[in-house]
């Protein structure tokens, strides 16, 4: 454990330059509304099932490289360069039995084994993608941006995941670590760095298409995305399965839409998610997965589901 999260500050702290560049571009994950995602405070723990982990690692070993993940966008890690965030992201091993992905104030990371379907199975009984690697589901308030929760899922059905640094070797797996680092930056709301055309809001509008923090609109992605775009862990594919490994170290724009989004201030305190109990009778109800049932009010919430592919191009 101390030994991989060593390596990853140093891979971390090899790609940084003196300060973050100021012209640094990053995308910001949008609600319908079109307020920016992002946590009251910046405190966000994931909460790690690891009762039958897939086998190529072991649950430490899986659960020291989502801590390394987690580490990479924490203000431990970007104090290097001028204490810039007050992101603190832990990742912590909770007993056996996965929870509910759905708004619960739980942010949790799973493995689907066996099969990559959301649990329980929705009624037509279609599942995921199979080209999706990961899909981090975003809670959030659709009025207010307020990231409320975040749950993982890994497609361990379709996908051998490992440790490619420890094994470079075996072509055949997916880096774990590289992998998650990926979709932890979705948990502190941001988007690719590059734009699908076709997705939906929850209420099956479409998702305009976004402009980085700079106000320039995002391009579509594709095989002639610029390496500024496609370097960034961010970015929204990788052509093959060793190249994860590259994502475990954040480009300068990912750093910078850490230290963007959540400034460093010396007065920093990490304050919990608005509850809905706050300040709704319990009327409200909330999507589920996919984000079907999109409800209307002061507290609707959007879930987004954000896919990680295998590249196509
Ligand atoms: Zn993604």
């Amino acid at each position: 454990m101390r030994v991989r999260t060593t390596l990853v500050m140093a891979l971390v702290a090899a790609g940084l330059p003196a300060l973050p560049q100021p012209a640094a571009a990053y995308v910001r994950t949008m609600t319908e509304s079109g307020a920016s995602t992002a946590w009251k405070t910046p405190c966000v723990t994931m909460e790690f099932s690891l009762g039958a982990p897939p086998p190529e690692l072991d649950a430490q070993g899986y659960l020291s490289a989502a801590q390394a993940a987690g580490a990479a966008w924490s203000q431990a890690s970007l104090d290097g360069i001028n204490r810039c965030t007050n992101v603190i992201f832990a990742v912590v091993s909770v007993p056996d039995v996965a929870g509910k992905v759905g708004l619960d104030y739980h942010n949790r990371l799973i493995f689907r084994q066996g099969q990559w379907c959301s649990d329980p199975l929705p009624k037509d009984g279609s599942c995921y993608d199979p080209s999706a690697l990961a899909l981090t589901s975003v809670f959030q308030n659709t009025d207010t941006g307020e990231i409320l929760d975040a749950d993982l899922e890994m497609n361990a059905t379709d996908y051998t995941w490992g440790d490619f640094v420890a094994h470079p070797e075996q072509s055949n797996i997916q880096d774990f670590q590289g992998a998650i680092t990926h979709e932890f930056g979705h948990v502190i709301g941001l988007s690719h760095t590059c734009f699908s055309p076709g997705g939906t809001f929850a209420d099956g509008t479409l998702i305009p298409r976004p402009t980085d923090n700079q106000g320039n609109p995002v391009p579509d992605c594709g095989p002639d995305n610029p390496p500024a775009i496609t370097q960034a862990t961010m970015y929204v594919s990788v052509a093959t399965p060793s190249a994860e490994y590259e994502l475990r170290s954040l480009s300068p724009d990912d750093m910078q839409a850490a230290c963007g989004i959540y400034p460093f201030a010396t007065n920093f305190e990490c304050v919990a998610p608005s509850r809905l109990g706050s300040t709704s009778d319990g009327g409200c109800s909330y999507s589920g997965l996919t984000g079907r049932d999109s409800v209307a009010g002061v507290l609707a919430i959007l879930a987004l589901g954000l896919a990680f592919r295998r590249r196509r191009w």
